[in-house]
């Protein structure tokens, strides 16, 4: 790696971080990822500050109702920690001035990380910050000027200097505009000021789910003022019509990633039809292991023992948290699975309910228990059923099933930890990365998944963990659920449960194997040299 001192300067944009469960600017994995590259950052020394925003209510708190539903709550948090850089840049919405006040937070050991909030007693639009993707249309258009060009606007009022611009996905690709209109005011063309400007751009793509990719209407963009003086025929040459912000980002950037490799095909085929558009490589997503792995468990991997006396520490506390927060008492001698998602379709959270005839006597006798969380999207009404299935299977079997609610990042690190076992089991391949399944493995924690996200990467089937369902992909769902299906109910009644239960030496050389194998491949520095060896220092 070249000198520290000589590496570009990197200015990284995202709509969310999750830094810690107390600062609410985080809904769920790309946040999660966000978070991490700003601790890892600070560890390693590397030149980068984020932008984001501090959301006022932030994404939603789940509330599940006596009739099982999930509710959204909302309520304003304060955060005394935050440091007040004294920066205010103004943007221009809808022909209004929005002031958008500048706030600095870098007290969970990560890299500056600059927040830009409209929750100004000035402005007229004060609610542009309230909620973490809580609106669609004008207002999510409206928050995004906001990170990207009040973002940049930003940089150069604190007077940072940046060589390269990393968008992490779409949102913030109204960034782009600003650095064009900088450069065009210096009296540059258009078509030099877009070559320029592609050139100091690199952008992360993520979800391969194709709604997941934002659009605006053309007009509407317009209207607001989010072209920043680009004509409607440059915009549609760069995000199509209606405007795509992957496909816009795409074209705006002089290389692209994907976040696992298996994402990397994924991405390449799911854009191939773009012209003009950067390359797609793969740089598979990592985790900060201060945040997420108990060292204890990696010590105990490397010298050889206590690996079970320290997993069992870790499960008793789970099982503590859950019996604090629910009421029930697991058993810490029978097998305890975990699984934690947002309540998506393709993360198929009810799938191993799918033939109760099979799982009843299972639960009923407390071979296997299992831990829920997650969270719907406020507008997903099939998110919450997934939801409300899981808290009425919760019901069904009290002693076997729970859902704790409000899936944060304290039930995540607790139950990455503490689970003996960590199901994943999405729709290939539809999952881009996944790192929860990265925080299980480091702490020994054993995965159960599919192979899809970054699971391939690592997975040594038998070994360090399971795979099921061999990979298979069908166009036709039932198909395909139903092929998984089989394949999840074998691994785990022919190799989980008795490996468990019967042969607890080879269980514990599992777990070994699992932290062993990942501990570094899946490392934030790992993902943050890539970033810089075939990112962010151009050729
Ligand atoms: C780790 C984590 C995620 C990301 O996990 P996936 O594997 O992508 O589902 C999301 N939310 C929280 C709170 C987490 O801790």
């Amino acid at each position: 790696m070249n000198n520290i001192n000589n590496l570009p300067k990197v200015a990284y944009f995202c709509m969310e971080y999750g830094l810690d469960t107390s600062l609410k600017t985080y809904a769920g994995g790309l946040g999660i990822l966000a978070g991490d590259y700003m601790k890892g950052a600070k560890d390693h020394g590397f030149p980068i500050v984020g932008l984001g925003i501090k959301w006022k209510q932030g994404y939603t708190d789940q509330k599940i109702g006596d009739d099982c539903k999930p509710y959204d709550c909302y309520k304003n948090y304060e955060y005394k920690f935050l440091e007040d850089t004294g920066v205010k840049v103004t943007v221009n919405i809808r022909q209004r001035k929005v002031v958008c006040k500048v706030w600095k937070v870098d007290k969970f050991d990560n890299a500056p990380l600059y927040l830009l909030d409209t929750d100004l007693p000035e402005n007229e639009d004060a609610w542009i910050t309230g909620q973490l993707y809580g609106w669609f249309g004008e207002e999510r258009i409206a928050q995004e000027m906001v990170l990207g060009i009040g973002g940049i606007k930003a940089l150069r009022t604190l007077g940072i200097k940046i060589d390269v611009y990393h968008f992490n996905e779409g949102h913030a690709v109204l960034a782009a505009f600003e650095l064009i209109r900088e450069k065009m005011d210096t009296g540059m063309s258009y078509s030099e000021a877009f070559k320029k400007t592609k050139n100091e751009i690199v952008f992360t793509t993520h979800t391969p789910i194709l709604q997941g990719n934002e659009s605006h209407y053309l007009d509407r963009l317009m209207y607001m003022g989010a072209n920043n003086g680009l004509t409607l025929e440059q915009m549609f040459e760069i995000g199509n019509a209606p405007f795509n912000m992957t496909v816009a980002a795409l074209r705006l950037s002089r290389i692209s990633n994907a976040v696992a490799q298996l994402h990397c095909e994924t991405a390449n085929k799911m854009w191939s039809h773009i012209d003009n558009r950067s390359e797609i490589i793969g740089i598979t997503n990592a985790i900060h292991l201060p945040t997420w792995v108990d060292e204890k468990m990696i010590k105990a991997a490397e010298e050889n023992e206590n690996l079970w006396n320290n997993h069992m520490d870790n499960k008793k506390k789970l099982i503590e948290f859950i019996q604090e927060r629910n009421g029930v008492k697991l058993n810490p001698n029978k097998l305890l699975i975990g699984f934690s998602r947002r309540a998506a379709p393709y993360k198929r959270s009810n799938f191993i309910f799918s033939d109760e005839t099979i799982v009843e006597p299972l639960l009923s006798d407390g071979t296997i228990q299992i831990v829920f969380s997650g969270k719907a999207h406020p507008l997903d009404d099939t998110g919450k059923k997934i939801v409300e299935n899981l808290v009425k299977m919760s019901k069904k079997y009290p002693n076997s099933v729970v859902f704790l609610e409000n899936y944060d990042m304290t039930i995540g690190a607790i139950l990455t930890r503490g689970s003996d076992v960590w199901l994943n089991n999405p729709r290939r391949p539809k999952e881009a990365s996944g790192t929860s399944g990265m925080k299980a493995a480091m702490n020994g924690v054993l995965n159960l998944s599919i192979l899809d996200g970054w699971w391939p990467e690592a997975c040594e089937d038998g070994v360090n963990g399971w795979q099921f369902g061999d990979g298979f992909e069908s166009k036709n769902i039932e198909e395909q659920d139903s092929h998984d299906l089989k394949s999840l109910y074998k691994v785990l009644l022919e190799e989980v449960i008795p490996t468990y239960y019967d042969n607890r030496s080879k269980w514990i050389e599992m777990m070994k194997n699992s932290i062993l194998s990942t501990k570094e491949k899946f490392a934030v520095k790992r993902m943050l040299d890539e970033y810089y060896e075939k990112m962010y220092i151009s050729s």
